[in-house]
């Protein structure tokens, strides 16, 4: 029989370290009640929590062989697992992507905390992302994190640690996780959208999707897709043509406004960082305009995770102006 290896997630090859620290901690019976999965979007947090849930809840592993790295894909664990019904594993997430994580989803957490194991071992509850909790729901988890009853595991996933409640990081154990180096991700990508490491286009457009994509291996790989490396061109072209007078900031910002705001944002802000670095390169002098133009685009991104209501035309009106500004000081 063919394994389907989608059914059996497994850590990716950029988190082997944090795989191996988890595997000492639950083979040692070490493991914390909380762990807080942190670092950037589209590294794979949430895949890797998803295995380790599968590790922990197979019956294959700990308990019965000790020593196994792995869930086996196959007990009524791993079966239950795969069909998303496994009555001793709860996955809480936002019902939109970007909305809050209510309190009405908290109750299930709740029930989940009040009830015993089915299967008479671990239980394992995951978050995601744990920042999307708002204040009562984060009030509710800090109940279960006080209290979390035997052998249960709850994994808080987060891309932005520093909007969690300090009373809920404190309860955790942190584990990071980094953007991956090429050496890693390069492969996988490769294996992932079936191309050889010999085909050089292939390389070459995946090697800058993932430098597109600041070292996030899922996200280089949508980055390295046809309409999305095309959206990404298209997007530089009209930022150095503000730059150098060729577009309108007002023409470009309407165009701008199209894209997913925060996604952009980091386009914008690695082109300025290649612009700060061709400069340091050629010996010439940063100018105060474009380094202070660092901050706007801090501004700009938290404006847009503590605003609902920004008005992105606007947005990319004031960045695209203040951009050709700073670039104009400088020549
Ligand atoms: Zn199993």
């Amino acid at each position: 029989m063919e394994t389907n290896i989608t059914a059996i997630p497994r850590p990716y090859p950029w988190q082997s370290e944090q795989w191996a620290k988890l595997l000492r901690l639950a083979q040692t019976g070490k493991l914390p009640h909380a762990l807080l999965l942190s670092g950037e979007s589209e590294t794979g947090k949430l895949d890797f929590a998803q295995a380790v849930a599968r590790y922990m809840l197979c019956r294959q592993t700990l308990g019965v062989n000790d020593n196994a790295n792995e869930a086996c894909g196959e007990c009524r664990s791993c079966l239950l697992l795969n069909a998303g019904s496994h009555p001793d594993f709860l996955l809480l997430q936002p019902e939109e992507p970007g909305k809050q994580l209510r309190i009405a989803l908290m109750r299930s957490l709740n029930d989940f905390s009040a009830s015993r194991s089915h299967q008479g071992g671990w239980r394992v509850v995951v978050i995601e992302p744990a920042e999307a909790l708002n204040i009562s729901a984060a009030n509710a988890l800090l109940k279960t994190l006080e209290e979390p009853g035997e052998q249960t595991l709850l994994m808080l996933v987060s891309h932005r640690p520093g909007g969690l409640l300090p009373t809920i990081r404190s309860r955790c154990q942190v584990m990071s996780f980094p953007p991956a180096s090429a050496e890693l991700a390069m492969p996988w990508l490769h294996a992932a959208e079936d191309s050889s490491a010999s085909d050089k286009k292939a390389t070459a457009r995946m090697a800058l999707a993932l430098e597109r994509a600041g070292q996030r291996p899922l996200r280089a790989l949508r980055y390295g897709e046809q309409q999305m490396a095309d959206s990404i061109d298209h997007f530089e072209s009209l930022v150095e043509g503000v730059a150098s007078g060729e577009v309108s900031p007002l023409q470009a910002a309407e165009d701008c406004s199209r894209l997913e705001f925060n996604e952009a944002l980091t386009w914008f802000a690695r082109l300025h960082v290649q612009r700060l670095r061709t400069q340091v390169e050629d010996n010439e002098r940063l100018s105060a305009g474009l380094l202070a133009f660092n901050d706007r685009l801090t501004q700009a991104t938290q404006r847009l995770l503590s605003t609902s209501n920004l008005n992105p035309q606007l947005v990319w009106e004031e960045l695209l102006m203040d951009w050709t500004r700073a670039r104009l000081a400088n020549s």
